[in-house]
């Protein structure tokens, strides 16, 4: 088998893997296969440009950037849907159709789902672009990043027309945007509120490497066309599916009405089973031609109708507000309810945000409240039954002093949230910092958990982090459950945390603000510790992607005595507080300040080194050609479209070589 043919049946390969794990759910092998099977069309690809493919599985991991989304306009518009609540509603609806089309008429019921309106154009089998709705007549081109969806395929399969149009849902499933929030809180980040205004907001991400990281899902429901070959909506339904697309099998055909309203009736309890957010049963006439001759009014097609749930509520008294105190000293209050059930589950406590919404709702101790369940596991409080309030109530005082420590609470200007500012001497805030430095995503200490920190903490053993790089197994092993062989485990994986890169040693800081995004673009920028911690408010918040906000809290650390002594004593024991000389070796500042859009194949590196080149060299990678670009490094069969508008902006198009010299 030559290069190519190997490329070509990687691509098949893993194009097929990724089917059977993003929309059949179904994975046939395991990721550490996957991964190996990935990593090895990579270095194909890498090695021999000109096999290039825009739609390569290869780029699912993101990487460009888009700073303007271009507006495009829809082919077909892309309308709302009519609301409707009642039984009453759905059978005036079917009366209306019956007056304008003849014969049976039959419907497909879909669930709503709840998320981003997507329109997907396809060529050739290809995915050629990807367009929000906007206002429905035009939206923003979002192909870059709907290419990391990995529920999207790039490639189809089957017997799919040369040229259609599908749309479908981005959404974003419960258990992934947990997990987003888990993440944002641990670094002090107000959580995302609901699943569907995060997947739309990833969708307008500049970079969409952040997009590939956020576990986005397309449903599909619906095909536009010329001349397609289907006459039905459930046709329309089982196509994509063999297509490739993922289409959810909840879909049902119904003879009539009261069918329609077994199927509501099923899903408005059933739904809150399934793995994502939907608000409602979108009901269809089923034959295309009935659809045809329905129509559309100005604002909705004649031959649909949305019907919403009704967001399930219950009512129970609210025993006490008790407050919890994050690792960075946010300060959340917690409701805690009279059991009750909800959506299938019993509810125990509600989120109530800050002191704000408390004062906002007037929520009392005491007091019954109305709970609802919305896009968020945690349910929320929406309202206090006023009618039960007992006469001797009084309004919430919010506390004023930390309830773990008693420090008074400061709240700063602009902010929802109250912090306690005892950093040093409060029990969450210091266990909470060593439990988010040992995690996986930072130093990845084996052999220690959160519990075991806790118990560390409890027994004034550690006060910080530095201090772990003194345990002793001496001094474990007295520990209550704490055997000599995991006493030895601990104090090994300790030390082999001197060898994890500086970004992620940075990240282990747990500066306010400073994810892991952030601390790896610090870590390029600065490349050592002391060159960060010198650096100023203004000085920082002129790195790419670094506001006001994260600027001012770094300064803050590292202006703090305490700090910079835990840290001296760090780099004492070897930690990794500078990037390795084998990665600084390859970086220079040559190309600081500079913009490139690259375009085309490249003969003598690959487009992905071509990038990381500019990168390493202090440039910037852009993925589309502005009046700030300051180079377009083209190789051969560069799009012409780019070529006239380099032209425009009068950007200088250089060749590989060109460049080559330029950083040599
Ligand atoms: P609305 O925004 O309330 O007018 O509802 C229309 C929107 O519902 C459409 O733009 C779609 O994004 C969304 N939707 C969700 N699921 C479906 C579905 N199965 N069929 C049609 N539209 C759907
Ligand atoms: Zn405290």
């Amino acid at each position: 088998m030559n290069i190519e043919q190997q490329i070509i049946q990687l691509r098949t390969e893993l194009r097929e893997h990724n089917y059977n794990y993003y929309v059949l759910d179904n994975p046939t092998i395991s990721d550490y296969e996957f991964d190996i099977k990935l990593k090895e069309l990579q270095a194909l690809e890498a090695a021999h440009p000109e096999f290039y493919d825009a739609n390569s599985p290869t780029l699912r991991v993101g990487g460009e950037v888009t700073k303007n989304f271009e507006t495009v306009a829809h082919t077909y518009r892309m309308y709302s849907l009519d609301n409707s609540y009642s039984k009453e509603d759905l059978e005036d609806w079917e009366k209306r159709i019956k007056k304008l089309v003849d014969g049976d008429v039959t419907y497909t019921c879909e669930l709503k789902y709840d998320g981003a309106s997507m329109s997907l154009t396809y060529e050739d089998g290809k995915l050629l672009r990807a367009v929000t709705r906007g206002d429905g007549f035009q939206g923003d081109d979002v192909t870059t990043n709907v290419k990391t969806i990995k529920s999207v395929p790039l490639q189809l399969k089957g017997d799919y027309p040369s040229l259609f149009e599908i749309r479908g849902e981005i959404v974003l499933p419960f258990a992934g945007f947990e997990k987003m929030n888990a993440e944002r809180i641990d670094i002090g980040e107000e959580p995302y509120r609901n699943p569907r205004n995060t997947a739309s907001g990833s969708l307008k991400l500049q970079d969409s490497t952040e997009v590939a990281k956020r576990p986005l899902e397309c449903l599909l429901y619906s095909i536009k066309g010329e001349r397609l070959p289907i006459k039905t909506q459930f046709e329309n339904l089982e196509k994509a599916r063999q297509w490739g697309f993922k289409v959810p099998k909840e879909a049902k055909l119904a003879k009539s009405i009261d069918e329609v309203l077994k199927f509501i009736n099923y899903w408005d309890v059933e739904r809150h089973n399934l793995p994502y957010e939907t608000d409602g049963v979108v009901v269809k006439v089923n034959d295309l031609q009935q659809q045809e001759e329905l129509g559309y009014t100005a604002k909705a097609p004649r031959w649909a109708m949305a019907y919403k749930f009704k967001a399930e509520q219950v009512s129970t008294v609210l025993n006490e507000i008790t407050y919890q105190v994050g690792r960075t000293g946010a300060i959340t209050p917690v409701a805690n309810l009279e059991p009750v059930e909800l959506a299938g589950t019993i509810v125990k406590r509600a989120s109530l945000h800050n002191a704000d919404q408390i004062a906002k709702l007037d929520i009392r101790e005491g007091d019954t409240v109305f709970v609802e369940k919305g896009g968020e596991i945690i349910p929320k409080i929406i309202a206090v039954d006023f009618t039960k309030r007992k006469e001797d109530s009084s309004p919430t005082q919010y506390i004023e002093n930390c309830p773990e420590c008693s420090t008074e609470l400061i709240r700063k200007e602009g902010e929802a949230q109250h912090y306690c500012p005892n950093v040093e001497g409060c029990p969450p805030q210091i266990i909470g910092r060593i439990q988010h430095f040992i995690s996986r995503k930072a130093m990845d200490i084996e052999g220690l958990g959160g519990e075991t920190v806790a118990l560390l903490v409890n027994n004034q053993l550690i006060y910080n982090y530095a201090d772990l790089y003194e345990l002793t197994v001496a001094q474990l092993i007295p520990l209550e459950r704490m055997a000599e062989k995991s006493a030895e485990n601990l104090v090994a994986g300790v030390g082999a945390s001197k060898e994890i890169p500086f970004e992620r040693v940075l990240f282990a800081l747990g500066i306010r603000y400073v994810g892991e995004t952030v601390a790896k673009k610090l870590a390029k920028h600065y490349k050592t510790i002391d060159a960060l911690a010198d650096a100023s408010e203004e000085e920082l918040i002129t790195v790419d992607e670094i506001g006001g906000r994260i600027a001012e809290s770094v300064v803050a650390f590292f202006s703090e005595e305490k700090n910079r002594e835990i840290i001296d004593r760090l780099k004492n024991y070897g930690v990794q507080l500078e990037i390795s000389a084998e990665k600084l070796a390859n970086q220079t500042d040559t190309l600081q300040g500079s913009t490139f859009v690259v375009s085309g194949v490249f003969s003598k590196v690959s487009r992905t080194e071509l990038k990381k080149l500019i990168e390493d060299n202090g440039g910037k990678v852009s993925g589309s050609i502005s009046g700030k670009t300051s180079y377009v490094v083209a190789g051969e069969n560069m799009g012409p479209s780019k070529k006239t508008k380099a032209e425009g902006f009068g950007v200088p198009i250089i060749t590989e070589d060109d460049f080559l010299q330029m950083i040599s």
